[in-house]
């Protein structure tokens, strides 16, 4: 069964203490569909402008994502520019134009309206809440938010909650949209917005998963070498719905799995620039990683 994501489709400049990467394929949707497209069929819904590359729609195709939803229009594709700071961390938005992006209507095709599973990235709530307009009730609709609409559209964004099934933010999020500083209670008070399942991302110290069953915590995977965490929470997020979309149900043994397995693909994607890690990427090396997940986190009691 499809995924339907919708969301940015972006050319991002990213400035890290090890390099530079100028005009590089990314956006949340991007991300998101690269990952999720190892566990299931993904549908993109996105706007580009002219100067979009035949290169970049191949990646996308490479990975065997349906284009159909990815409209072109007259103008400039969206620009992101971000710098991050020596650990890698926490990153400075340099620049963001919107371009294209400001107008982008999303308008889901026929064929796409029956997916089961959906990710909103990260656009306006008004525009989230327009797109499970269009489509039939999924089985399960996952949402990605940033501080700047929790701030500016909080009563949007209450409305868009209350239709969502899993949110996924980072603890910076949670804290301002829930108004709590402590984690367990903003999870409480968010959940009963209407997301029965919330993903806390902690960047480098993982997630933090709060469901009807409790609570789960998956570190990240320990790399030796982190080159930009650009895209790290839409590859989780592309891993774990696809792993929900390939298991089904939602029962707490498979939230957990997926929840490792959104760990796995965003350890992957922080491994080089862009999407490029995960356009070499491979089934094989999934598996293998996710089993040393297992590994790393499985401990007998007495
Ligand atoms: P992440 O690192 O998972 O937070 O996602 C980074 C991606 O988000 C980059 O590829 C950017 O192109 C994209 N992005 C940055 N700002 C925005 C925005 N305001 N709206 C949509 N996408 C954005």
């Amino acid at each position: 069964m499809s995924i339907l994501v919708v969301g940015s489709v972006a050319y991002d400049t990213v400035e890290t203490p090890f390099g530079r990467a100028e005009r590089v394929l990314g956006g949340s949707a991007s991300f998101f569909s690269m990952a999720a497209s190892f566990f299931a069929p993904v549908c993109l819904v996105g706007v580009v402008g002219t100067d979009f590359a035949e290169a970049d729609v191949a990646v996308l195709r490479a990975r065997g994502v349906d284009l159909e939803g990815l409209e072109r229009m007259d103008g400039k594709t969206f620009e992101w520019h971000g710098r991050y700071a020596y650990d890698l961390n926490s990153r400075d938005t340099v620049r963001t134009d919107l371009n294209v992006f400001e107008l982008f209507e999303p308008r889901i095709p026929p064929g796409y309206r029956k997916a089961r599973h959906v990710f909103l990235g990260n656009i306006d709530p008004v525009l989230q809440r327009g797109v499970l307009d269009q489509i039939e009730r999924p089985e399960i609709v996952a949402c990605d938010t940033m501080n700047f609409w929790i701030s500016g559209k909080p009563e949007e964004l209450r409305k868009t909650l209350s239709r969502v099934d899993v949110l996924l933010i980072n603890d910076a999020e949670a804290r301002q949209l829930s108004g709590e500083w402590n984690i367990v209670k903003a999870a409480a008070a968010i959940r009963a917005l209407g997301p029965a399942t919330l993903v806390v991302k902690k960047g480098e110290h993982g997630v933090l998963m709060f469901s009807e069953h409790g609570f789960f915590a998956a570190p990240a995977y320990p790399l030796e070498q982190v080159f930009d965490p650009t895209g790290a929470g839409d590859s989780f997020a592309g891993g774990f719905l696809g792993y929900l979309a390939s298991a089904g149900g939602r029962d707490d043994d498979v939230l957990l799995r997926a929840v490792v397995m959104g760990s796995t693909l965003a350890s992957f994607c922080v491994e080089a620039f862009g999407v490029d890690r995960l356009k070499s990427l491979t089934r094989d090396e999934i598996d293998e990683r996710y089993r040393l997940f297992k590994r790393l986190t499985h401990f007998e009691a007495p």
